[in-house]
């Protein structure tokens, strides 16, 4: 398999201001949290798809011809990197031409080796969309102060959402869960959570019988009232832990539209937190 080649933003400058004056970039994101960033900075000078949409998992994606064409026509290319999408190198190596791929999971920290759910953390999409920002500024130059400034009040609004949550979630007396699918050791970790354990050993791995009865003596005996699950997946086992361990199922979603009131980023994490913030409330 040919090595995926992940272009810095100095070769981006060098050889892409290409279209910009076209007024419509054409960006190919990953995912649709990507989708939505990519648009909160490039505004109406990008024109922005997504490969996986919020009902299908980027881990086990299947390309369409469709995006094939869309990535041929893509002046940018955004994937989170990381190992989220092995199936980007496939893609690539099938277009037969160089498409500029920014990789904006590049340099953040990983809690976690071969856990690739980074985006749902609102400190890393500060530098997610910086990286965003910098790469179309590069693509069209004579509209960087445009992104720049998009980037900017979308940055505030990141970092009010994580004040904000951030100081909710310090007011809880029991702040521990349990989540069942592995993707949310981020999202958890930023927001003072305690992960008391794991329903997945993998992700999309279900744990054995003698692993789920484990789980619901622990829960039981540490008193833990919230398991997480996702509708995206089968919410049986959760379920059953849950009622075996007198727990409440609470829903999260790692991509937008996977629940009410996720269909944007700030959207998803708010509601993502507040779901957990509600359950661990209860008395
Ligand atoms: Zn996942």
């Amino acid at each position: 398999m040919k090595p995926i080649r992940v272009l810095g933003l100095a070769l981006l400058l060098l050889t892409l201001t290409t279209s910009c004056t076209a007024g419509k970039l054409k960006v190919v994101t990953s995912i649709n949290v990507l989708e939505d960033l990519a648009r909160q900075v490039g505004g109406e000078e990008v024109k922005v798809q997504s490969l996986v949409t919020g009902l299908e998992t980027p881990h086990t994606f299947e390309v369409r011809p469709s995006h094939m064409r869309a990535l041929a026509e893509a002046d940018l290319v955004v994937i989170l990197g990381q190992g989220l999408e092995p199936w980007v190198e496939d893609i690539i190596a099938g277009l037969g031409k160089e498409v500029p791929i920014l990789e904006v999971g590049q340099g953040l920290e990983v809690l976690e080796e071969d856990n690739p759910h980074l985006w749902l953390s609102l400190g890393n999409a500060l530098v997610m969309i910086r990286a965003i920002s910098r790469a179309l500024q590069d693509l069209c130059p004579s509209r960087a102060d445009y992104f720049a400034a998009n980037e900017q009040s979308y940055s505030k609004k990141l970092q009010d959402l994580q004040t904000d949550l951030k100081m909710k979630a310090a007011d809880l007396s029991d702040n521990r869960v349990v989540s069942y699918p592995a993707s949310y050791p981020y999202l958890l970790q930023e927001m003072g959570f305690v992960e008391a354990a794991r329903g997945e050993l993998h992700h999309g791995q279900e744990p054995s019988a003698k692993g789920i009865m484990g789980l619901v003596n622990f829960m039981r005996k540490e008193q833990i009232k919230v398991i997480i699950a996702e509708k995206q997946f089968s919410d049986r086992l959760p379920r059953l832990i849950a009622a075996e361990a007198g727990a409440q199922v609470v829903y999260l979603t790692p991509l937008l539209g996977g629940l009410p009131g996720s269909d944007d980023y700030l959207g998803m994490m708010r509601t993502n937190v507040e779901s957990l913030l509600e359950a661990l409330k209860l008395p």
